[in-house]
This record gives C-alpha cells, sequence and structure tokens, in this order.
C-alpha cells in the first residue's frame, strides 16, 4: 500500500512537472516595460466620459492586435463610441474565458492635477494620468497577457477572449447592456476577468489581494412629497418640506437588517486572520448587534457590506423663503445585497416612513445593472487566482469580497458566466486617486498584475 503510493506520487510529481515545463513563464522585465508602454499610449488618448470618445481607443487596439497577427472587430453601437471584441481559439474542450476592461475614463478637474492628466509623466516610479488606475491598467495589462499567450504559442483548452468595452462610466446606448444584448455570441463564456477587485500594499508589501464575486445592486429613486403651497406666515401641517425632511431623516437612519452570503462570510473570517486582535475579534462576530454599532462608525463599507443600504443624497425644495412650496424632492441611493427581494424591501421601507404624502418614484434602470447571483469562490477560476497571488505575492492572502459598488460584472453574472473582479496591487492612497486627482500606479505593481493574470489564465486555459 505505501509503495503504491509512493509510486502514485511519483507520477503526480512528474506529470505535474511536466505541466509545469509546458506553460513558458514570461519574461518578466519584457512584460513590464511593454505594459508600461501601452499604459502611457492610452492614458494619452482622452477618452472623459462624457463624451468617451472610446474608437480612439478601440482603433488603437486593433492595431496592436494586427501587428501580431490577431484578427479583431470593432462594434460602435453608438457613433464614436466603439468596444473592441478579439479571440485566441482554443481546442473547444472547455468553455471561453473573457479578459474585459473599459475604455472610457470619469472627467478631469486638472486645477487640481499637479500633473498633465493626459500625459502619463512617470514620477518616483509611478505612472500618472486619468485612468492609470481605473481602467487602462486593466486593459493595458489585459492587453498583454492576450499578445504572450499568442506569442507563446501557449495551446488552449478553451477560447480565451479579449474585450474592451466603452462607456463604463456613465449609463449610455453605448455601454455593457447593449453589448451584451446586441453581441452576447462574440464573447459568450464561462469566466471572466474584469475590474471590481481591491488590494492593499502596506510598508511596501501586498497584505492582500481582493477578488470580487458579487455586488450590490444600485437602485435609486426619488422621494416626492406634496403638500399644498402659500404663504409662509400662515403654517400649514402639510408642508412638503417638512414631510419629506422627516421622511429622509426616517430613512436614512433606518437600520436595515443585515446577513451574510457566501462571499461575505468567507471575507470576514479570512480577514480575521489578518487583522489586529481587537479588530479581527469584530470579524468574527460581524451580526452582533454590538458590533455593527462599532462597525457602522469606524468602518461604514464594512457595515454597507452586510446590508441593504439606503443614502438620501439630494434635496430639492422652494425657491423663496415667503412661499411654501407644493413640492419637495429628495433623490436616494439605494444598494441592495444580491439576495434582497426589493418589492418586499419597498413595503418594509413604506411602513418606516409612514406618510401618504410621500411617494417613493424608482429611477428608469433600463441602461442600469441587472439584478445578478454572486460567483462562486470554489470554481477554477477563484482556485487559479489564488494560487495566481501565492506566485506573485507569497505572503499575502486572497481575500473574495462583495463589493459596495457597482462593475458591469454584473451584466455577464445575470448571464451565468463566473465573473470576477481584480486589482493591480496598490496603496490605500492610490486607491483613492481613484475619480480623484494624479490618479497614479506603481509600474511595477503593473508588472505584478500581468504576472498575475498570466498565470491565473494559463491555469485555467492552457492544456
Ligand atoms: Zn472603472
Amino acid at each position: 500500500m505505501i509503495r503504491r503510493l509512493l509510486v502514485l506520487s511519483c507520477v503526480l510529481l512528474t506529470s505535474g512537472m511536466m505541466f509545469a515545463q509546458q506553460v513558458p513563464s514570461l519574461d518578466a522585465v519584457q512584460a513590464q516595460r511593454e505594459v508600461e508602454h501601452f499604459l502611457t499610449d492610452l492614458v494619452r488618448i482622452d477618452t472623459q466620459d462624457p463624451p468617451g470618445n472610446e474608437s480612439k481607443v478601440a482603433h488603437y487596439l486593433q492595431g496592436v492586435l494586427q501587428r501580431e497577427g490577431i484578427p479583431s472587430e470593432i462594434v460602435e453601437p453608438v457613433p464614436g463610441r466603439g468596444s473592441l471584441i478579439a479571440r485566441l481559439k482554443g481546442d473547444g474542450s472547455k468553455r471561453p474565458i473573457l479578459l474585459m476592461a473599459h475604455e472610457d475614463v470619469v472627467p478631469v478637474d486638472r486645477s487640481h492635477w499637479t500633473v498633465d492628466a493626459f500625459s502619463a509623466i512617470v514620477r518616483n516610479g509611478a505612472l500618472y494620468g486619468r485612468g492609470s488606475l481605473d481602467d487602462k491598467a486593466m486593459l493595458a495589462s489585459n492587453l498583454e497577457v492576450f499578445l504572450q499567450l499568442k506569442r507563446l504559442k501557449i495551446p488552449l483548452s478553451r477560447d480565451v477572449i479579449f474585450l474592451a468595452e466603452a462607456s463604463e462610466e456613465t449609463d449610455s446606448p453605448a455601454g455593457m447592456k447593449v453589448i451584451v444584448d446586441r453581441y452576447w455570441d462574440k464573447f459568450d463564456c464561462e469566466f471572466a476577468l474584469n475590474e471590481g477587485g481591491s488590494s492593499l500594499i502596506e510598508n511596501g508589501r501586498v497584505k492582500y489581494m481582493a477578488v470580487s464575486t458579487a455586488e450590490k445592486l444600485p437602485r435609486w429613486f426619488s422621494l416626492v412629497a406634496t403638500g399644498s403651497s402659500g404663504h409662509a406666515s400662515i403654517p400649514r401641517v402639510d408642508n412638503a418640506v417638512v414631510h419629506l425632511a422627516s421622511a429622509v431623516a426616517r430613512i436614512g437612519t433606518w437600520e436595515t437588517p443585515a446577513r451574510l452570503n457566501e462571499t461575505t462570510r468567507e471575507f470576514f473570517q479570512r480577514l480575521a486572520t489578518i487583522s489586529p486582535p481587537e479588530e479581527a475579534a469584530w470579524y468574527r462576530n460581524v451580526l452582533d448587534p454590538k458590533v455593527q454599532a462599532i462597525l457602522r462608525v469606524q468602518q461604514p463599507q464594512y457595515y454597507s457590506m452586510l446590508r441593504t443600504s439606503v443614502v438620501p443624497t439630494m434635496l430639492k425644495a422652494g425657491f423663496k423663503t415667503n412661499v411654501i412650496p407644493p413640492t419637495a424632492q429628495a433623490e436616494v441611493d439605494l444598494r441592495a445585497l444580491p439576495d434582497e427581494d426589493l418589492v418586499k424591501f419597498r413595503e418594509e421601507m413604506t411602513k418606516i416612513i409612514n406618510d401618504p404624502q410621500i411617494k417613493i418614484v424608482p429611477y428608469d434602470n433600463t441602461y442600469s445593472m441587472p439584478a445578478a447571483p454572486p460567483s462562486g469562490i470554489h470554481t477554477a477560476m477563484f482556485l487559479a487566482l489564488e494560487k495566481a497571488q501565492k506566485e506573485v505575492a507569497p505572503g499575502a492572502t486572497t481575500l473574495p469580497i462583495m463589493t459596495t459598488g457597482a462593475t458591469d460584472s454584473a451584466f455577464l453574472r445575470a448571464k451565468g458566466v463566473q465573473a470576477y473582479g481584480i486589482s493591480v496591487p496598490h496603496t490605500e492612497a492610490e486607491s483613492r486617486t481613484v475619480h480623484g486627482n494624479d490618479e497614479h500606479v506603481e509600474v511595477k505593481q503593473l508588472g505584478v498584475f500581468v504576472r498575475y493574470i498570466y498565470a491565473a489564465v494559463t491555469d485555467v486555459a492552457a492544456k
């Protein structure tokens, strides 16, 4: 028996070694140099959205792919707002994997930048520019991995599809909703890697790489109060401003019910293992009301991961101090847990508001994210990402997370795709430059990110 086990483990070892030999490792120096070059070019193409002008990026990518002998297609549901799709063929024994990233960036307030936001200048080892993190770092890294798979002639068991999408930062008919509706057959897949993860570098070391498997669903609405108008010298009990203020206060302070799902349960368990003792104790008991009260103040992002949140953000009422207006309106950002029953939730909210003068008016969701189930944390893709993290950032931890913000992965998950959000390793301070000022990425981490994606993709797609 012992002998047989020994023989078996020898066979496994040998085949493992043979497998390792089949997938050539990247020339890390060359890959980093090239991804930096791609990112520099991409940042210099201004795709502030609105208006986007993403076709400029799509044509740039098409040129790069063409030089490597890879055909691609640009789809342009709105003129000037193109998305690019390309494919490396596998033997078809497994379903495809999609590498996606968006081409557009949020606008820049140049007066707050210390460098030109579209110059891609490198300062102290970091590349500066709008999109250098969100999301052109991923776009450049996906491109680099895609090219390497072709150049190194990696035999594939599944197609690897590259998608550069338009209009992620604003909802429009050029964005993911329409791309999925019209062109799904061009990138139908089993797995996808997209933005949406996070990571943390602390004291020069990667502490964790968070892979997002789920996200909260934005379902914004207005609260509209109506009452009688009149001269403000005469108080009225149905004053719309007063009724709205009361409704806003009620829902804004409402402690919505907390619960865990597969991802957040695992997230808090793993987070406890890398946190100082006091915090670790919170994360092991996140549903304890006393812990909730602490998180609400000290870790609002974790508080939000446990519940559907309701956050009033805008108020509109009146035009003159001595006139009682007939209506008053508030805008509210609701973010639902993936399994929330929104009909029931709205009934609950109506009870909390408890005022017939207040109407809840949902926004038009034509182009917004669909409700979607979380992706699994035991799939081949998730396991490959964990393995890749151990390779490129040994000593760090992979955390599955549910993001409180939304990404276009929702459209994929709604199609049954196991979609994962990842991110180039960055510091806390760097993460605040996303959608902010002086956005930048460490060039060295771009190299790490390329090796990470390459390791994970070859793990699930190489023969
Ligand atoms: Zn983004």
